[in-house]
């Protein structure tokens, strides 16, 4: 099945608003199978609309619109569907009684010009809309599928989940499922060498790698008959996978270094504190977006200066003078000095030169240390970033967590 998106909406084409549906869309249509060919965005204007709507269908089989469906005066997305079709519209006795009902709940008065949500053209299929006010439609015209959606977001995504999804699955005969490997701390190219061969010679299920964040990921898809079909093709090739890359993938599926790492932390009760130079405060805010961390993390100490660094850590005033601020031995003393003032079992820390300016010959911008202290071992890791300033404090802290993980398992190996 070829499909395309519409989206309607003057405030689109004037950058006011970013157009999440699409994206949205796009996502879901691809995941079933369904092949995208065009995305394109139309102002409130019905001509036009009717423009699009007939070159969309002289190429696609189903089109996808959004926005233009409300109670207003330029809100004639429905109106030009109907008209594009040769429908009448007719009055939806139950999406009739759900805008009524939507009405006194909120103890406002209904409008007349609210009235005309409750028509829809004949022989279509309502997706009624039970966050919002105006209800989708779906016509299905011996093949030729029009879905139309309002815009907001939070009413387009619950009616696809419940009407449109397994409607449109019913139609395909395969399935297509994904399986998403994320992999620390080897790169994109790095990746890819490793997996050349089996990507160049997967055809079901294929391999791509991509880039996210800062983070590389290795999408598995096949392609058939069912899921459980394609979770068999799928399986072996994730197996390669894993043998090649080895621990250096660190999850399945849509989760987060940080988040990984907390979970094993707190599933063992390994309690963390960390000091941080140059990441200032970032990497004690990636502990503590993790719900129940508490349990384990105990605190964060931003320790910018030298002084701050010896007063509140115990590092040495002869390291600091010896090898620098930014130095294996500083991290090494940071982390054990937080572990140990704060009682923990894992001290952890960052050093480094973020940029833009500060940066030597000796010690470039991008050059990074951290330190883990764990239970009493403490292992320090040189790391050099690109990047602007934000980049290298946003990887120091992946880092972090990457090492941690290395270490947790490790841990686990040897006990
Ligand atoms: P409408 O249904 O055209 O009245 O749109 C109502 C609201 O939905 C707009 O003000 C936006 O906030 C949101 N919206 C409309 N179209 C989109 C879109 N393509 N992506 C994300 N939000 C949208
Ligand atoms: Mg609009």
């Amino acid at each position: 099945m070829k499909a395309e998106i519409i989206a309607v909406g003057t405030e689109l084409l004037l950058g006011d608003i970013l157009n999440t549906n699409a994206q949205y869309l796009s996502k879901q249509l691809s995941a079933l199978g369904i092949e995208m060919y065009y995305q394109s965005v139309v102002g409130d204007n019905s001509a036009r609309l009717k423009e699009m709507l007939k070159e969309a269908f002289s190429r696609s089989d189903l089109v996808i619109t959004s926005g233009g469906l409300g109670p207003t005066e330029d809100d004639l997305t429905k109106e030009t569907g109907c008209e594009y079709f040769g429908k009448k519209l007719v009055e939806d006795k139950k999406a009739l009684e759900m805008l009524k009902e939507f009405f006194s709940r909120l103890n406002r008065e209904m409008t007349e010009n609210n009235y005309k949500q409750a028509l829809v053209p004949e022989g279509s299929i309502v997706l009624y809309n039970e966050n919002g006010t105006a209800p989708g439609i779906m016509i299905d015209d011996g093949g030729k599928i029009l879905v139309m959606f309002p815009g907001p977001p939070k009413e387009l995504i619950p009616m696809f989940e419940k009407y449109v999804r397994p409607y449109l699955a019913s139609k395909q005969e395969y399935t297509f499922v994904s399986r998403v490997l994320r992999v620390s701390k080897l790169g994109e190219s790095m990746t890819e060498h490793l997996l050349r061969d089996l990507i160049d010679s997967q055809t079901n299920p294929t391999i791509a790698t991509y880039v996210k964040n800062i983070e590389v990921v290795v999408r598995i898809t096949a392609k058939a008959k069912s899921e459980s079909e394609a979770n068999k093709l799928i399986d072996p090739v994730a197996s390669k996978v894993y043998e090649r890359l080895g621990n250096n993938v660190y999850a399945e599926g849509e989760t987060t270094i940080s988040e990984v790492v907390c979970r094993m932390l707190m599933e063992k009760k390994i309690t963390v504190a960390v000091s941080e130079s140059c990441t200032g405060g970032l990497l004690s805010a990636a502990f503590t977006d993790i719900p129940g961390i508490s349990e384990v993390f105990a605190e964060g100490a931003v320790t910018y200066s030298n002084e701050a660094k010896m007063r509140r850590l115990g590092v040495k005033s002869e390291t600091l003078e010896k090898y620098g601020a930014v130095s294996a031995q500083t991290a090494a003393e940071m982390a054990e000095g937080i572990a140990k003032t704060a009682g923990t079992d894992i001290g952890l820390s960052t050093t480094g030169i973020a940029g833009p300016g500060g940066g030597t010959e000796e010690k470039p911008v991008g050059l990074v240390y951290i330190g883990l202290c764990v239970k009493g071992r403490t292992v320090t890791k040189e790391l050099h970033f690109t990047g602007n300033r934000e980049k290298i404090r946003v990887r120091t802290v992946d880092a972090v967590f990457d090492a941690l993980r290395r270490e947790l398992e490790n841990m686990e190996q040897n006990s």
